[in-house]
């Protein structure tokens, strides 16, 4: 047996990474029953340890302050430190994802929904009446069944982290290894949630009475899916002509929507597929899947755009990176760039020339789009806001669904249910990374702007830049990183602020 060393980790990783990527692309495609991950943690085992994570842990502390070689090793780190808990948590997904692919939810008169599903039957459904009836029996059947693997699985996570001794507690070993400050973004949501407030308590009211006809001290998280379904709009996004459009507007702007073949687009309908979109890299940049199970109108082409900015990000990245740049790395700079390309679908110019809206179709649909942007912004900032006191051991695990629904509803102005406190939490805080990409994504779009014009999106010269300035990079930088270095400006919520005034100013 080859003794540990950092190019033992790198090649052997690689191999690691894309068995793992390459069974969880099976099962959430539904080409595979299940995953089964423990015999590929099994096989690896050499370099997932504890040893590992040691060799690591001593090349990061012993590389020279902000030099490269901390910078590399930095996301080594991290990798092993989550190696630890998932490859103990290893049956606990299984036994998640097992559930999650065979859960029904039991109506009240016997009818039955696949559990997946029961989210797009809520936002499908234009009865108040019956949304509620299926988001009560769905809710009902996660209190019982996944909340407690969901508890089970955080409480494991945060106790194996701990028992690291990177850090004091969970919440700064993640600082450690991210590089992310959380008690700094922390204060930016409270402050963005202070500033929008008064723009939200306008909005939010008119949007729940123009298309649901209710009132918005009665809405609910289930009304808020059905909202935000905005199937007035439908028609306007054909399903048969999405791939052809979306395809031809990349070309447009110099990029290849295949990037040479390396991009497989699987978006039939298929038993067993995951109803939330995802893009699957199994080799980087050599092999990406973009997986989107159709439910059509506009959701699956703001989804086909979002997993369309992952997949060439993916597919772009200069293949000679070393290994850590292009498996792991900050994920919110390739947030950002899923979300610079949904957010086309706020851009007016982009929407006239790809859409069939029609002019006054824009103004309305834009006016929608920008409700939905502060919705989602302060969603993801008080989530962020909960997530922190979940991780942070400082409050009892059983009130935490009452603080989970009173940050919420409060930051949202929808009922939540308790059932989801555990549900709805992005594991290992991928919320900083959404809330960091959408500053990025706002900030690299006012770049492009101001390099290519308003309609970058079709300027043959703007894809060259996007690909080889950011996407070829792959990981290496931190969002703050980026920011600076492509637009000469921090992160803030200021970009975000601006484009949501734009639309609904
Ligand atoms: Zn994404």
């Amino acid at each position: 047996m080859t003794s540990l060393s950092l190019e033992r980790l790198r090649v052997e990783g690689e191999v690691f990474m894309e068995a793992i990527s390459r069974e969880y692309y099976l099962a959430h495609s539904g080409r595979k029953q299940s995953a089964e991950l423990q015999p590929i943690y099994a096989k690896h085992a050499a370099i997932l340890g504890p040893d590992a994570l040691a060799l690591t842990l001593e090349a990061f502390r012993s590389a020279p302050a902000a030099s490269e070689e901390q910078r590399g090793t930095r996301l080594l780190l991290d990798w092993q430190a989550e190696a630890q808990s998932a490859r103990e948590l290893a049956s606990l997904d299984e036994r998640e994802i097992d559930w999650e692919g065979s859960a029904i939810v039991r109506l009240p008169d016997g009818r039955g929904i696949e559990y997946q599903a029961a989210a797009i039957e809520i936002a499908n459904s234009g009865d108040r009446a019956e949304r509620e009836t299926i988001d009560t029996a769905r809710a009902a059947l996660v209190e019982r069944e996944l909340a407690p693997m969901r508890r089970e699985r955080f409480q494991r996570e945060r106790d194996i982290t701990e028992q690291l001794e990177l850090g004091p507690n969970y919440n700064a070993v993640f600082e450690l290894l991210s590089g992310v400050s959380l008690s700094d973004l922390r204060a930016e949501c409270d402050q963005f949630l202070s500033d929008t407030r008064p723009l939200w308590d306008d909005v939010m009211p008119e949007f729940t009475k123009r298309v649901l006809g209710i009132s918005a001290k009665d809405a609910t998280r289930a009304d808020a899916l059905a909202l935000f379904r905005a199937r007035e709009f439908d028609r306007f996004f054909s399903p048969t002509v999405m791939e052809s459009t979306i395809a031809g507007q990349v070309r447009d702007m110099g990029i290849d929507p295949t990037a040479g073949g390396r991009i497989t687009l699987d978006t039939g309908d298929r038993e067993g597929k995951r109803s939330r979109a995802f893009c699957s890299a199994v080799r980087v940049p050599a092999e990406v899947y973009l997986v989107l199970r159709p439910h059509g109108g506009q959701t699956d082409w703001n989804t086909f755009l979002h997993e369309l900015g992952h997949a060439l990000h993916f597919a772009y990245m200069r293949p000679d990176l070393p290994f850590e740049y292009r498996w792991f790395g900050d994920n919110s700079i390739t947030e950002g760039y899923a979300m610079l390309f949904d957010h086309l679908m706020q851009d007016g110019g982009w929407l006239k020339r790809y859409t069939e809206l029609g002019p006054g179709g824009v103004h309305r649909f834009l006016r929608a789009t920008g409700f939905e942007e502060l919705h989602f912004l302060r969603r993801y900032c008080a989530k962020l806001i909960y997530e922190i006191e979940l991780y942070s051991g400082e409050i009892m695990w059983d009130s935490l669904p009452d603080l989970y629904v009173d940050q919420l509803t409060s930051a949202t102005g929808f009922r939540y249910n308790r059932a989801d406190a555990f549900v709805d939490v992005d594991p290992r805080y991928y919320s900083v990374r959404y809330l960091r990409a959408w500053q990025l994504q706002a900030l690299i779009s006012e770049t492009l702007v101001e390099r290519y014009d308003s309609d970058w999106w079709r300027n043959p010269r703007a894809g060259p830049w996007i690909w080889s300035a950011l996407f070829s990079e792959g990981q290496r930088e931190l969002a703050h990183g980026q920011a600076q270095r492509v637009a000469g400006k921090l992160l803030s919520f200021g970009a975000p602020l601006r484009a949501v005034e734009r639309i609904l100013g």
